[in-house]
């Protein structure tokens, strides 16, 4: 296997200008030519009569062109009659070249590969693809495949490459003995040359078919691939080294009796499997999830207690200036009482604040550091750091997970995160980290009523704030989301602002946005949480972790911009005390049909894990993970939604492979992952 392993990874044989048009396809070593599967297939295998032709899919005739004239109206066209022994036909051309007009002149003979339509002098072709041949010229013997490509690589040329290499290289197996026949998968090559060269035998219909046993073997193999590479890196991670925490207990008693709750069940049971990790000498790398609301804030706090009581150091970092500040406050409020020390750390910072709390975070051994990105900046020398722990961890990218190492000891993470992920994407691509769910909401909750309204009816919706206010609740009105222009964005909130102080006179309006000073937004955040401020008006700021139970109303304006998540997220801010909370999307009319599927989402459902369901539905993964910015190689032939049997086998047999079959292991790796470092950097 090493010889044609080693051409598998050979550079492309092209010109470095054509091998950057490979590139651009995700073509950079010859094995990805094989890999690289056609969109679609033609019939270029049956020559049809012009006097019987079926309507409604491609066709291929052959004739010859008996006239030909450019027309001007009702726009310049061109049109040409091609007549076989049983009829005439119409092709007709809205764009056209000299040569084209040349190619099918008067005496040609063509063939055309086109849909007919019923035109007004009879049947036509608009656009079909022609090509001069000569009398007898023989038909191909099987479907074309089209690959999907860019500017400047014809299909031919990508056809002859990928040909090419079907013929030179190894397509033997890389399955473990008998896998593939209990699955009912074709072998990998018959699989490849089944979808590249399809035999006569198959249709249109079946090479399109997702169940064809070809098109499994590939989704099989990729997902398996996928499975594979997550496993190794849940292996290596089992093989670092972390401190072993073993807490006192005492703090988290303290904790306990200063607070107006106790820990329902399902925070309980997340506490004690982070706990046990932690007493772990390898570096736990679990992931919190709880629907938002749902108490994550007390169990990072009582998680942190823990390293805090074995005399390590803690950092907590959040996505977002404001929300790393809330935590502050609160974990200030909840900590310092038991004499632990808790720093501010961002990027905003005066130079002189920042070097006091980085001599603290170097020389404070019991110490909470909660902050931004800034926490892990490459200046930052904690002194002795046991536990990192990322809030809304969803917000940073599957891609970006940190990448803390010291001296070869890495801390325990534990990352939190609001956005639920379906299944089957925690069964992929969050494969190589292990899971707490806090599966219940603390008591007491009213379920919140969604109304989606109009945005003509604003009257309406302002006075019903104010009836709010005068029952002594309170308000987030959350001003539209402008990507285009942050200035605008800003420009609307600041405006917002001053006509809803004008709308609501007796009551006290406050601003938040992004731009604003850490103190200056701090200040707004304690007025609003003190209920001095009964109308809070925000960018979606506001959209992680804010927490003022009193607030019972949230109005967002422009709805149908924002997509699921964000509203989910931006609705939970509501709902969190003991009345009964409203969440008004407003939106303006006409909606798009994206706009209106999430709205009809967010409206019926509160769940935050079938509403990420859904949104994996509607967008597919690539998006749902942010993986566009992060980079990460996204599943290209699996659907994790249709073909979740596949990716369960998958992760069964993964294990097993690289126990039992870790030379198989290695080759299939070395065919799908290649080139590329993995599917997702642990
Ligand atoms: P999230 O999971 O969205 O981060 P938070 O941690 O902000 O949720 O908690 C939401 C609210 O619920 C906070 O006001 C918090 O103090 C409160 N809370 C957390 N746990 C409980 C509990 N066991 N009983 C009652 N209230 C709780
Ligand atoms: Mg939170």
């Amino acid at each position: 296997m090493t010889s044609s392993r080693d051409l598998a990874g050979l550079p492309l044989e092209v010109p470095p200008a054509t091998a950057k048009k490979f590139e651009k396809l995700g073509i950079r070593r010859r094995f990805d030519l094989v890999l690289h599967m056609p969109l679609r297939y033609e019939d270029e295998t049956h020559l049809y009569p012009i006097g019987a032709l079926p309507y409604g899919r491609p066709v291929l005739v052959e004739g010859d062109v008996i006239a030909q004239e450019v027309q001007f109206r009702p726009r310049r066209q061109l049109v040409v009659q091609l007549e076989d022994r049983s009829g005439t036909l119409v092709l007709r051309f809205l764009n056209f070249y000299p040569s084209q007009q040349k190619q099918l002149a008067k005496g040609q003979r063509i063939r055309a590969l086109g849909e007919v339509k019923r035109g007004f002098f009879g049947d036509e072709m608009i656009h079909p693809k022609c090509r001069a041949v000569h009398e007898g010229e023989p038909l191909a013997g099987a479907l074309t495949p089209v690959y999907p490509t860019v500017n400047g690589l014809a299909q031919p040329v990508l056809r002859r490459q990928i040909q090419n290499e079907l013929k030179r290289q190894d397509l033997g197996e890389t399955l473990p003995p008998g896998v593939r026949e209990s699955l009912g998968l074709a072998t990998f090559d018959e699989a490849v040359h089944t979808l590249h060269a399809p035999p006569p035998e198959f249709s249109l219909r079946q090479l399109e078919d997702p169940l064809l046993p070809a098109w499994q073997r590939l989704k099989f193999d990729e997902l398996l691939a996928q499975q594979l590479s997550m496993r190794l890196a849940y292996r290596a991670r089992r093989l670092g080294i972390a401190p072993v925490i073993r807490g006192t207990g005492e703090l988290d008693r303290q904790l306990r009796a200063s607070l107006p709750f106790s820990l329902t069940r399902a925070q309980e049971k997340v506490l004690a499997e982070i706990r046990a990790d932690l007493a772990n000498p390898h570096p736990m790398h679990r992931l919190l999830q709880g629907d938002v609301g749902s108490g994550k804030t007390i169990v990072a706090a009582a998680s942190a207690l823990t390293a805090l009581e074995a005399g390590y150091q803690v950092a907590l970092m959040a996505p977002t200036e404001i929300l790393a500040e809330q935590h502050f406050l609160k974990l200030s409020a909840w900590l310092e009482p038991l004499g632990v020390t808790v720093v501010w750390l961002s990027g905003s910072m005066r130079k002189k604040a920042r070097a006091e709390a980085l001599a603290s975070i170097a020389s404070t051994p019991v110490l909470l550091a909660v902050g931004t990105h800034a926490l892990f900046q490459e200046d930052v020398a904690f002194r002795q750091l046991g536990l990192a722990i990322v809030d809304e961890q969803h917000r940073f990218g599957v891609g970006q997970r940190l990448a803390l190492k010291e001296k070869g000891r890495e801390p325990h993470q534990l990352m939190m995160s609001a956005t639920p992920i379906p299944r089957t994407l925690a069964m992929s691509f969050y494969a190589d980290l292990d899971v707490s769910v806090i599966d219940e909401l603390p008591p007491g909750r009213t379920p919140i009523v969604t109304k989606l309204i109009n945005s003509s009816r604003r009257d309406e919706v302002i006075a019903y704030v104010d009836r709010t206010c005068a029952q002594g609740n309170q308000v987030y009105w959350v001003c539209p989301l402008i990507e285009e222009s942050e200035t605008l964005q800003l420009q609307t909130a600041v405006d917002t602002h001053v006509q809803l102080g004008e709308d609501l006179p007796e009551r006290q309006i406050g601003l938040v946005h992004g731009r604003m000073k850490p103190d200056e937004k701090a200040a707004v955040m304690a007025s609003f949480a003190a209920n001095d401020t009964q109308v809070l008006v925000a960018t979606t700021v506001i959209e992680v972790g804010v927490d003022v139970p009193n607030a019972s109303l949230m109005v967002i304006e422009h709805a149908e911009r924002m997509g699921l998540a964000q509203l989910h997220q931006l609705r939970g801010r509501v709902g969190r005390g003991a009345a009964k909370s409203q969440c008004v999307l407003m939106f303006d009319t006409p909606l798009s049909e994206l706009a209106k599927a999430r709205l009809k989402v967010i409206y019926e459902n509160t769940d935050g894990f079938e509403i990420a369901r859904q949104d994996l539905m509607i967008r597919g993964p690539g998006e749902f993970l942010g993986a566009r910015q992060s980079g990460v190689p996204m599943l290209r032939f699996a659907n994790l939604e249709e073909d979740i049997e596949l990716l369960e086998k998958a992760r069964e047999l993964a294990p097993d492979m690289l126990a039992r079959f870790p030379r198989e292991a290695d080759a299939h790796l070395d065919r799908w992952l290649a080139g590329r470092e993995q599917f997702l950097k642990a």
